[in-house]
């Protein structure tokens, strides 16, 4: 399935703003869409940003999924700002546990694999 950029854009008013531009499949977006975001202390001392993440809270930009990837292989999925998908919880389907998108390998939906469960098969294979 073809990665995209999307750009993310919350308004925390006096708090600031939360932004970023970061690299996914539709699908792992619409999987997103009405889950609960934690960034915690991001904007300061006791901000505790979090909410639920809509629709409109992310803009995907014309550029076209070859230039995506090619970006990304030098750059990652991250390319500036927040990656609200790094601050979803998802089940691994391996080891059942919950953890936020940053310590999980994969995020495709009906996928979900953490970084732990990738470890333990590479320490197996070696
Ligand atoms: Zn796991």
């Amino acid at each position: 399935m073809g990665k995209y950029l999307y750009e993310f854009h919350w308004d925390c008013g006096r708090q600031g703003d939360v932004e970023g531009l970061f690299v996914a499949t539709q699908e792992q977006i619409d999987n997103a869409i009405g889950k609960e975001v934690y960034f915690g202390e991001i904007l300061g001392k006791h901000s505790e940003i979090f909410g639920e993440l809509e629709k409109c809270d992310i803009k995907k930009l014309e550029i076209s999924s070859e230039v995506v990837s090619e970006v990304s292989n030098h750059l990652g999925l991250t390319w500036s700002g927040y990656n609200p998908l790094h601050y979803l919880r998802y089940k691994c389907t391996k080891c059942g546990d919950e953890y936020p998108g940053e310590e999980m390998i994969c995020i495709d939906p009906g996928n979900e694999v953490c970084d732990y469960c990738t470890e333990e098969d590479q320490a197996k294979h070696n």
